[in-house]
């Protein structure tokens, strides 16, 4: 049993805790390396060689209004959405981005600049993914400006709402709060919309929705996001963003995104090889040691998540989202607390909320999270944490 300095432990858990490191442990960042296990599983299935000669050239089909986009990424794009159900492709332009946070970036561009009222506000619903707000006031542009919380926005004129769902750093499926249609548009991230985080609930279906392959399968190291665009317009103006920004996007990186994600779309009803199949047990296994501990003491708080049927899966199944939205039933700074325990973690105050709460990346190596579990475990109860 783990619990406070002075319980009883029995001889595993003090061999256990020999092997567990006493470092630092950052579960801040959302660094996706949970998944490289199957990844190394996979032995060379999805090793992309590229010739010397190869992909030379800053275009891949001048003929496509998103000019830089590899046509065989644009089809495993459209396939693997086709497979998952999560997302319509049809009557839609691709839009491929270094990440989804360069497509962010663009995305506000593109609605701004084709605003006849600026700047634009920008608002997102509390707890926010705390990079929207660096995102929409890093280049201090005065196309746009960031307002905070959608919850409270009550300024006149045109915004946009980022609506992320299911929810960074929450978990919790969204949908747009502010209700003025008329002069608003919404930047729908759906970054977390994969079967192993949450189920497939609905084929979503708006104008600007936003993709990262970074989260789907953990290889963030590629830089590979896409938009699904509706309006032309607001393409070519993402488009015009990405060629000043960058001149485009990796064809390395397409080229690998691209293997990958047709072996995603090829194995993804074959139970024994299927990623999803794969990330959802790695998932849920790592959300119920999560909540065994903070079930087992008094100190600490986790959203609760309906269970829903999944389209994908074709069973009831239950939400274990990339971050744990943790929180501390007194009020605390709860990410200085934690970090005297060596684990650092983003706090609440960053996503717009109380710092009694903070965000925990569930996508760490296993090593670390073992050390998160196990360090949570001995702080669980309140009488432990006096100061
Ligand atoms: N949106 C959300 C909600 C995210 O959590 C992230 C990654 N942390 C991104 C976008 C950006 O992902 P990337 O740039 O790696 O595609």
């Amino acid at each position: 049993m783990i619990g406070c300095e002075n319980s009883k432990k029995s001889d595993s858990d003090s061999n256990k805790e020999k092997c567990l490191s006493d470092d630092v442990i950052n579960l801040d960042q959302g660094d996706p390396t949970a998944f490289q296990e199957y990844w190394m599983k996979m032995k060379d299935r999805c090793t992309v060689v590229i010739p010397g000669w190869d992909l030379m050239s800053y275009f891949s089909d001048t003929t496509n209004v998103c000019w830089f986009l590899e046509p065989e990424l644009e089809k495993a794009i459209k396939a693997l959405h086709g497979a998952i159900g999560n997302a319509a492709t049809e009557e839609r332009y691709i839009v491929v981005g270094t990440g989804s946070s360069q497509l962010c970036q663009a995305a506000l561009f593109a609605l701004s600049s084709l605003s006849e009222v600026k700047p634009v506000s920008i608002v997102a619903a509390v707890p926010y993914y705390s990079t929207y707000v660096e995102e929409a006031s890093y280049v201090q542009s005065l196309l746009y400006k960031w307002e905070g919380d959608a919850r409270t926005f009550d300024k006149n004129g045109p915004y946009i709402e980022l609506v992320t769902s299911p929810n960074n750093p929450d978990g919790i499926m969204r949908e747009p709060v502010v209700n003025r249609r008329e002069d608003g548009k919404v930047i729908h991230d759906f970054a977390y919309y994969w079967p192993h985080y949450t189920p497939i609930t609905r084929r979503q279906d708006h104008d600007l929705m936003l993709f990262t392959f970074s989260k789907i399968t953990g290889h963030a190291g590629s830089r590979i996001g896409w938009a699904l665009v509706k309006d032309i317009e607001v393409a070519k103006k993402m488009v015009q963003y990405l060629t000043i920004n960058s001149i485009g996007v990796s064809k390395e990186s397409q080229t690998r995104a691209t293997t990958i994600l047709n072996e995603l779309t090829k194995t993804c009803r074959t139970q024994s090889e299927s990623f999803f199949d794969y990330g959802y047990e790695k998932m849920k296994s790592r959300w119920e040691r999560l909540r065994e501990v903070v079930e087992s003491g008094d100190a600490f708080t986790l959203p609760n998540y309906p269970q829903a049927f999944c389209n994908f899966f074709g069973k009831t199944i239950s939400t274990s989202p990339a971050f744990a939205w943790l929180g501390y039933k007194e009020e605390r700074d709860l990410g200085s607390f934690l970090k005297e325990k060596k684990v650092l973690t983003r706090g609440g105050d960053r996503c717009g909320c109380n710092k009694k709460y903070v965000r925990v990346s569930m996508l760490s190596r296993d090593n670390d999270f073992d050390v998160f579990i196990h360090r949570l475990a001995s702080i669980k109860d309140r009488k432990c944490n006096q100061p």
